[in-house]
C-alpha cells in the first residue's frame, strides 16, 4: 500500500480559482496533497473550484497578495495576477502591484516558512521578440512605458525579485516563463485570442483578427502546462530557472482561426480590426532547457486540445443561454 501521508504537502496556489491555477490545484489534489487556494476572484471566479469545497484537503481563501498573507505550507505556487491583455489593462496600477507587492509577500512567505516558491512568470519578458525562437538567455525587447507594460515590466520585475531573495536569502526559488495557454475553463470572456474566435464562431459572429492575422503564437494545452509546473517545484534545487514552458509549434492568427471555424462547423466569417499597440509580431518557445531538466514536453496537438476547448465552451455557453 503507498502511505500518502508520508508524502503529503500542504500547497498554497495563489490564483488557485483562476484558469490555470484550477487546473493545478485538481491535480494536486488528485495527488494526495492539501491545497490552500488563495485569490480575490478578479478574474477567477468561484465556478473553477465549486467541486472542490466538499473536498476535506482543500481550502479557500478570499485574499489579494498585494498584502501579506500569513499560513502555514511546504510549498507555493505564485499564479495570482489577470493574464488577458483586456483584463490586465483595465487597472493597471493593480496589475503591478499584483505582480511586484504579491511577489515580496510570498517571497515573504517562504523565507519565514523557508519553503519552495514558484513563480508563474511569462513569455511577455521577451516582449516583442527580435530573437526567434526565445531561448531563456535571451533578455527581451520591452518597451517600459506602453499598454502592455504593467504586465511585462511587473513580471520582470517579480523575476529579479526571486532571483534576489534566492541570492540574498538562499531560498529556494523556481521560475517559470509560461507561453500562451488554453484549454477548457478558460473564461468565455476572457479576451485571449483562443476563447475570442471559439466563442465568436460557435455564436455565427465575426471572428476578430487584429492586424493582418500573420502574427504568430505557440498554444500549450493546459494539461501539459501543469505537468510542467509540477514537474519544475519538483526539480532539484539548483535548477531554479527560468525555464520557458510552452509547445513549440508555431501559428499564424489566421491559421488559428481556421481550425476553429473547422473544428467548429461555423460559417462565421473572419472581422479585422486594428492591431493593438505594442503586439508582438512572433512567439515560440525554446523548450530545450524544459527538456533537457524536466524530462518535459509537451503531448496534446493543437487540434486535439482545440476540440476539448471547444467542448467546454460550448456547454458553458448553452447553460448561460449565449448560443443561438
Ligand atoms: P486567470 O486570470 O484565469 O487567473 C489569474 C488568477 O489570479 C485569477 O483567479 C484572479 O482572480 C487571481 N488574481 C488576480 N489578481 C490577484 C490578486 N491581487 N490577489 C489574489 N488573486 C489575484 O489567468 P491564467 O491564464 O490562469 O494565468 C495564471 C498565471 O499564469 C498568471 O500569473 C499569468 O500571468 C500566468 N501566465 C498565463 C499564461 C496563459 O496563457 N494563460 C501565459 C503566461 C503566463
Ligand atoms: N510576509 C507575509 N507573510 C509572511 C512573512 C512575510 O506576507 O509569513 C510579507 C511581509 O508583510 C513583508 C514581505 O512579506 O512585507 C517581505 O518579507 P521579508 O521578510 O522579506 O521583508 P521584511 O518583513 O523584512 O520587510
Ligand atoms: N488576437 C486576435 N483576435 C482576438 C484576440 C487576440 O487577432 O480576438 C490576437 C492578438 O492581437 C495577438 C494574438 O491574437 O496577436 C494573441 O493575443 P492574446 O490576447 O490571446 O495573447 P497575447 O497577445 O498576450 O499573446
Amino acid at each position: 500500500m503507498p502511505r500518502v501521508y508520508d508524502s503529503r504537502k500542504r500547497i498554497v496556489v495563489t490564483g488557485g480559482a483562476g484558469f490555470i491555477g484550477s487546473h493545478l490545484t485538481d491535480r494536486l489534489l488528485a495527488q494526495g496533497h492539501e491545497v490552500i487556494c488563495v485569490d480575490n476572484l478578479f478574474t477567477g471566479t468561484k465556478r473553477n473550484i465549486d467541486h472542490l469545497h466538499a473536498h476535506p484537503r482543500f481550502e479557500f481563501i478570499r485574499h489579494d497578495v498585494t498584502f501579506p498573507l500569513y499560513v502555514e505550507a511546504d510549498e507555493i505556487y505564485n499564479l495570482a495576477c489577470p493574464a488577458s491583455p483586456v483584463h490586465y489593462q483595465h487597472d493597471p496600477v493593480q496589475t503591478l502591484k499584483t505582480s511586484v507587492h504579491g511577489a515580496i509577500n510570498v517571497l515573504g512567505l517562504a523565507k519565514r516558512l523557508r519553503c519552495k516558491v514558484l513563480q508563474a512568470s511569462t513569455s511577455e519578458v521577451y516582449g516583442d521578440p527580435i530573437q526567434h525562437p526565445q531561448a531563456e538567455e535571451y533578455w527581451g525587447n520591452v518597451n517600459p512605458i506602453g499598454p502592455r507594460s504593467c504586465y511585462d515590466e511587473g513580471k520582470r520585475c517579480a523575476e529579479t525579485l526571486f532571483f534576489d531573495y534566492h541570492r540574498q536569502h538562499g531560498l529556494e526559488v523556481k521560475v517559470a516563463r509560461i507561453f500562451n495557454t488554453y484549454g477548457p475553463r478558460v473564461h468565455h470572456a476572457d479576451g485571449r485570442v483562443v476563447s475570442n474566435l471559439i466563442v465568436q464562431a460557435l455564436r455565427g459572429e465575426p471572428l476578430t483578427i487584429y492586424g493582418d492575422g500573420s502574427q504568430t503564437r505557440s498554444f500549450c494545452y493546459v494539461d501539459d502546462l501543469v505537468e510542467g509546473l509540477i514537474r519544475l517545484m519538483e526539480s532539484e534545487p539548483d535548477v531554479t530557472g527560468p525555464i520557458n514552458l510552452g509547445n513549440p509549434g508555431e501559428f499564424t492568427i489566421l491559421s488559428l482561426a481556421e481550425k476553429v471555424l473547422a473544428q467548429t462547423g461555423s460559417r462565421s466569417r473572419l472581422e479585422r480590426r486594428p492591431l493593438p499597440a505594442d503586439d508582438p509580431r512572433q512567439r515560440k518557445p525554446d523548450i530545450a532547457r524544459a527538456k533537457a531538466l524536466l524530462g518535459w514536453e509537451p503531448k496534446v496537438m493543437l487540434d486535439d486540445g482545440l476540440a476539448l476547448t471547444v467542448g467546454s465552451l460550448r456547454e458553458r455557453l448553452t447553460e448561460m443561454a449565449l448560443l443561438a
